[in-house]
């Protein structure tokens, strides 16, 4: 069938979008749909942790993101109107070490435009009412914009189409969790005019016992404020006003008579959230991802991160079976992998001691603890590697593969390889680990040291004959903090394309390699010219 697409990705949120690049740049056809007219237009999520960056970065978009953003530098504690201490952010490795804070209709935006570069428009108006799976595709319903129903034949479908997805419900699949009761989210853009400093890049959270506030400047929008609040009346659901926001802000921040004025977008929302995974997030050829598979209360702010991850994840494998370069076992990872994340962050929004509501006594006990905490580094450095995503990793992942203990570093299999500065050989310049990797291939790393032409030779062998791109790469750490990060010069690192590390072995066990490939990887067809570089 010609008209047959690889990848219909139904819903243009920020995981659809993010899924449909990182398709397009793996050069599937990819066709997208959405039922609304255009981006959302509401206060949702305005920030970008930077493991979520990195993945941007990675397809290709995360400059365009940052250059719209602001990057977080710092933030300003207060309990109840005093003020605790202060986190700076910034302590590893990465291309992308600040948090950006950009509104989410500025994400979608901008992703759109970035996929419209890629020769893909979004769809809208255009509604999935019914998906059927076939033996080779996927028949999806769609009621275009003048209302005429078409089925839509692809490959492959991955519904991005939010908390109440047709196509989970369609399919029959499960929601399970349950409502968060006695909390209510009022969001809204406003400026304040208070005595405290405005700097982009400096935010400020206000704790208090009944409400949380995070008051975060936006580009173009003065403060993006956050109330995390108790909810004594479930049944009231009208958006708040400018004065209610200014309220819930004034009483935190202990500033009885602030003012805040409106922004041009004027957006303010009021929320209630549930704790919900779905139970299946593949059936088929039909995926589900971002907050179709999985959503929860934004404390911490990890909603579209994770589900912008999750499209990270999903998309290499995707591409890499459709090209028969993988065999399909890779694509039942994603469900394992992102349902172990999804878990851990429902997990640790318990003890996220910065954001939740907690009883008087025990908010004053937390406001004495951060203020002997915060100006403590190890209690920083902990707080921000939580927030960064850098250590939500796969290490329980049948794609994880650790053939040795002692393998000498900090590193292991499962985890995201971390972007510290390394060397290609004596004298050479100084590079960043992440920019040997590429999204389109696999990274297999051994140590400068060992890297003779007949160990090269033998690794070059072991890779050869698959249609995956694997390239091999020397390096060497720059100084003993960054080695600390890699394997002794005994072992390899087999890289994913999505930065996690997939295998480490010892270099003269050249068998876990070479099963760890025919495990997952598809032979190349002998006609094929792909050589191992
Ligand atoms: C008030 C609020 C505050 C939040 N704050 C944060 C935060 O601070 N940080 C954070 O990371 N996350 C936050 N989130 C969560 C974040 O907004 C979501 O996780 C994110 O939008 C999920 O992206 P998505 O693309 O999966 O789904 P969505 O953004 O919901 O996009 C789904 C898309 O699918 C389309 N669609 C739905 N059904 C169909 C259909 N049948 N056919 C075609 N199209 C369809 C919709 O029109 C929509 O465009 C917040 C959410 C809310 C509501």
């Amino acid at each position: 069938m010609d008209d047959v697409v690889d990848v219909l990705v139904i819903g243009a949120g920020p995981v659809g979008l993010t899924m449909a690049i990182a398709l397009r740049r793996l050069l599937l056809r990819v066709r997208i749909v959405d039922q609304a007219a255009g981006p959302n237009h509401e206060a949702r999520a305005d920030v970008i942790f930077p493991r979520a960056g990195e993945a941007l970065g990675a397809l290709g978009v995360g400059e365009t993101i940052r250059r719209h953003a602001y990057e977080m530098r710092s933030v300003n504690f207060y309990g109840n109107g005093r003020q605790l201490g202060c986190f700076t952010a910034g302590r590893f490795d990465s291309d992308y070490p600040y948090a950006m804070t950009i509104e989410q209709h500025d994400i979608e935006l901008l992703l759109t435009e970035e996929l419209s570069g890629l020769g893909v428009d979004v769809e809208w108006r255009t509604e999935a009412i019914d998906v059927r799976q076939r033996d080779d595709h996927v028949l999806t319903t769609l009621r275009l914009s003048n209302g005429v129903i078409q089925l839509a034949p692809a490959a492959w479908v991955v519904a991005c189409d939010g908390r109440r997805s047709t196509v989970r419900t369609r399919l029959g699949i499960g929601f399970d969790g349950k409502r968060r009761t006695n909390m209510q989210v009022v969001q809204g853009n406003a400026v304040p005019a208070w005595a405290l400093r405005d700097r982009p890049g400096h935010g400020y959270i206000f704790l208090g016992s009944r409400c949380t506030v995070l008051a975060f400047p936006t580009p173009g929008q003065g403060y993006r404020i956050f109330c995390i609040r108790d909810d004594p009346e479930p049944d009231r659901t009208e958006p708040p006003t400018l004065d209610e926001l200014r309220d819930l802000v004034g009483t935190a921040a202990g500033i009885p008579h602030l003012r805040l004025g409106p922004t041009e977008s004027g957006w303010l929302s009021r929320a209630r959230f549930s704790d919900r995974i779905a139970t299946e997030f593949r059936r088929g050829r039909v995926f589900l991802a971002g907050d179709a598979a999985h959503a929860w209360a934004p404390v911490g702010g990890h909603g579209m991160n994770i589900g912008m991850l999750g499209a990270h994840n999903l998309a290499w494998k995707l591409a890499a079976v459709h090209h028969r370069q993988a065999s399909d076992t890779l694509l039942d990872s994603y469900d394992v992998e992102q349902r172990a994340i999804a878990r851990a962050v429902i997990r640790d929004m318990k003890f996220n001691i910065t954001e939740i509501l907690l009883p008087e006594p025990l908010h004053r006990l937390r406001n004495v603890f951060l203020r002997a905490a915060l100006p403590w580094s190890g209690f920083q450095r902990r707080v921000e590697w939580l927030m960064s995503d850098f250590g939500r990793g796969h290490r329980d992942s049948p794609l994880s593969r650790q053939e040795s203990r002692r393998i000498g570093c900090l590193c292991r299999a499962g985890d995201r390889i971390p972007d510290i500065f390394v060397a290609r050989g004596a004298g050479e310049q100084p590079i960043r680990l992440h920019q040997l990797l590429g999204y389109d291939r696999w990274t297999l790393l051994l140590t400068v040291a060992r890297a003779e032409p007949a160990i090269v030779r033998r690794l070059q062998q072991a890779c050869a004959g698959y249609a995956a791109a694997i390239d091999i790469v020397p390096i060497a750490a720059m100084d003993r903090s960054s080695a600390r990060h890699l394997t002794s010069v005994h072992h390899v690192t087999l890289v994913r394309p999505d930065g996690h590390v997939g295998l480490v072995a010892p270099l003269d066990r050249l068998d876990a390699l070479r099963d760890y490939l025919a495990t997952f990887l598809v032979p190349r067809d002998p006609g094929s010219d792909r050589a191992v570089r």
